[in-house]
């Protein structure tokens, strides 16, 4: 039987640990091809947090791997512990929830299991065949993963979770086989040593939205980001994005960054302001399934792929659409 290995991804640590969505959609995709097998590395405490969702999910084994430390060695203890589990069970591939920290997983995995890898995968035709995203997303392709055991990492939004999955029957609880962590081998020669904890907002996650609201260089100031980009998507409840220029100037959190080297975003509705449409942010966004685009230069790459475009200054635009917002209230 062919068997998908799933390292988790999920948001909270121990017993507060909540499975991110990009997880689901990791199952969903692993699913037609096979047995999947989750694999939770974290403080202790976390597998049992999330064993509940993760067999209703419908995996078929849940290896837990648990220590204080278990997460300070920058990816060398998660890939020290996939890809050991990978051979001791025999696992056929391992598909990985988009992330910058599993990008750099993903790697260290396919060296050490002497296997290939593709990133940006939008879908999965069988354990070892892809279509991936190339080209900042200009091109998607098919590829065949060669090696043992096939490393990919999925992009974030590209596989629909429906809905309904909580209505479905609960499934039993899947046993939690205790894995241990590999000590020594490895150099370790990077510890994290201190922490910053994600900044959490009650706004939407971002990468699951269905509204976002992105603000670029053009919207001209940090001041403006927080009124204009934040103040229309705290009226809309949207979640809030960003351009690299936008992060790099200091207007706003690098977590909002969407694109190439940011989040893969899809929402119902996408609302760019003063952002260009450079292909690293496109490919992050343009599976929006509505775009508006708010620009006071005409020839902005981003207009040719809106459903909806503003020719002006956002910073006249949008406080006028603001108002006729509150007036509706
Ligand atoms: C390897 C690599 C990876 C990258 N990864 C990413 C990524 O993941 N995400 C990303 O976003 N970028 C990424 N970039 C950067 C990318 O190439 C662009 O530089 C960036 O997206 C541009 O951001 P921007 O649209 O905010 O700024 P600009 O391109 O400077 O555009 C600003 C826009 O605002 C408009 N404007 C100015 N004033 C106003 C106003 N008052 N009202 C309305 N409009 C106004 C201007 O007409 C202009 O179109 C990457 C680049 C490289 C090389």
């Amino acid at each position: 039987m062919t068997t998908l290995l799933i390292p988790v991804s999920y948001h909270g640590q121990g017993k507060n640990a909540e499975l991110a969505h990009i997880t689901l959609e990791a199952i969903l995709a692993a699913h037609p091809h096979g047995d999947v097998a989750a694999v939770v590395i974290g403080q202790p405490g976390t597998a049992a947090a999330l064993q509940a969702d993760l067999s209703q999910a419908g995996v078929s084994a849940i290896y837990a791997a648990e220590a204080d430390d278990a997460l300070l060695s920058l990816g060398v203890t998660e890939t020290d512990v996939i890809s050991k589990i990978a051979v001791d069970k025999a696992c056929n591939g391992i598909v990985l929830p988009d992330s910058v920290l599993n990008r750099e997983i993903a790697g260290r995995l396919a060296a050490r299991l002497g296997s290939g890898i593709a990133s940006d995968v939008v879908a999965l035709t069988a354990p070892n065949t892809v279509t991936h995203s190339i080209f900042g997303s200009q091109l998607d392709v098919h590829a065949t993963v060669h090696g043992p055991t096939p490393v990919v990492i999925l992009r974030n939004g590209v596989v629909e979770v429906p809905a309904d999955s909580e209505a479905q029957s609960e499934k039993p609880l899947v046993e939690i086989e205790e894995v241990e962590i590999p000590r020594g081998g490895t150099a370790r020669s990077v510890r994290v040593t201190s922490m910053t904890p994600e900044e959490t907002s009650d706004r939407p996650d971002l990468t699951t939205a269905k509204i976002v609201v992105a603000g670029g260089r053009g919207v001209c100031s940090p001041e403006n980001f927080a009124t204009l980009v934040e103040g229309l998507a705290d009226e809309l409840g949207a979640a809030v994005g960003s351009t690299r220029d936008a992060v790099d100037l200091d207007y706003c959190a690098g977590a909002t960054q969407i694109g190439q080297t940011g989040v893969t975003i899809a929402p119902e509705l996408y609302i760019g302001l003063g952002i260009s449409g450079a292909i690293q942010h496109k490919a992050g966004m343009q599976n929006a399934k509505r775009i508006v685009v708010v620009n006071n230069d005409p020839e902005a790459p981003l207009f040719s792929i809106a459903d909806l475009g503003i020719v002006g200054d956002a910073t006249e635009v949008v406080p006028a659409l603001l108002e006729l917002l509150h007036d509706q209230d």
